[in-house]
């Protein structure tokens, strides 16, 4: 198959429209990341993005809409909490677990009761979903495991023939995924930290039970709210170690360490302290979204074959760092050292 590129001229969002409409595959963009998007209400259609993806079964999608109206379409229930959460934060970065309605298929919610909405803050991919009159089911656009995608060249590399189309609409402002809440339960819980950070969240519905996948290591086999939380992800080839302390520290600890092979990913201002290193800037650490909107590409940059071993940084705090954090501690397996604890 040859994946066209689409740009976001009307002519081209009305194509990449049919193309849904008639079961295909388009990558689309939003302020998060790449989606792999098909039409959420047709199982066949919906098979094709794991299988593209290579993703697990029990991996569910989220759906895409393109206002908060619909989510009466495909939940059965729609508390007060989810309109006020709408009314907040959509179109934006927070995708909502409710109960599903049965006019969507079993493949996009991988069998359960319960369904991911979200209203992407991208006004190209609200037409694409408006011009298809379905909603669009997407998970990130890259291969199963590996960092995902937050331009158009990303997917390209990723899913080059494999899919129909990709509409470019340039490099994605978040770039992490959305945070995402189960509304489902007697208090709103966190699954999994995005573009919105727990604590607007908080302020908005006084309680937030913050799941264990979003801080801790979660066993393969272990049953999760959010499934896609257990796989190994965001990996590239090498292997990541994250280097926690002051900057000074760190650098000192790794430079006793540089071997060949060996690369380092640090925030902009650190750059001058791994001189002769070749180091790689991912973003400012004064500047928390240049952090996530980077993360990503810095990753795939740096998964070149050449690279075996990536020393790399990661941002304290709340906000979207919450989630630039967790990306970062799931493409290091968790792996972490403390340059000021560790023996010299
Ligand atoms: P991705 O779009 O690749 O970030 O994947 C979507 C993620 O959303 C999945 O990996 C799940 O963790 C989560 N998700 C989607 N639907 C549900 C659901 N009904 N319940 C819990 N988590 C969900
Ligand atoms: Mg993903």
């Amino acid at each position: 198959m040859t994946t066209q590129l689409l740009s976001t001229t009307e002519h081209d969002l009305e194509r990449a429209a049919e193309l849904i409409k008639s079961g295909g595959l388009v990558a689309i963009p939003t302020e998060t990341v790449y989606g792999l998007g098909a039409n959420g209400l047709d199982p066949e259609a919906v098979k094709k993005i794991f299988l593209a993806k290579g993703r697990p079964q029990d991996n569910p999608l989220i759906l895409h809409i393109h206002d908060a109206a619909q989510l009466h379409d495909f939940c059965r229930e729609v508390p007060e909490t989810a309109l006020r959460l709408a009314e907040a934060f959509w179109p934006g970065p927070l995708t909502m677990i409710l109960p599903v309605r049965e006019i969507v298929p079993k493949t996009t919610t991988a069998g359960l009761d319960t369904v991911g909405v979200r209203c992407p803050d991208n006004d190209a991919t609200r037409k694409i979903i408006r011009l298809a009159g379905v909603p669009i089911a997407a998970p990130s656009a890259n291969t199963s495991g590996k960092p995902s995608t937050t331009t158009a060249a990303h997917v390209l590399h990723d899913m080059d023939g494999k899919i129909d189309a990709i509409v470019d609409g340039g490099p994605c402002r978040v770039g992490v995924e959305s945070t995402i809440v189960d509304l489902t339960g007697p208090v709103p819980r966190l699954l999994r930290p995005g573009g919105i950070g727990p604590e607007r969240l908080e302020a908005l519905l006084g309680a937030l039970e913050i799941d264990r996948a979003v801080t801790g290591e979660i066993a393969r086999d272990a049953v999760v709210r959010a499934p896609g939380m257990k796989y190994k992800h965001y990996a590239p080839a090498a292997e990541v170690l994250i280097v926690e302390g002051s900057s000074e520290a760190a650098a000192r600890w790794v430079r006793e360490r540089f071997a060949p092979g060996d690369a380092v990913l640090c925030f902009r201002e650190e750059l001058p302290l791994y001189e002769g290193l070749n180091p790689t800037a991912y973003g400012l650490e004064t500047d928390p979204i240049s952090l996530s909107a980077g993360l990503f590409a810095a990753l795939r940059r740096l998964d070149d074959g050449a690279v075996k071993r990536i020393f790399a940084r990661c941002p304290t705090g709340g906000g979207v760092n919450v989630a630039t954090r967790n990306r970062l501690r799931k493409s290091a397996g968790f792996r972490t050292v403390n340059a000021e604890e560790a023996a010299p």
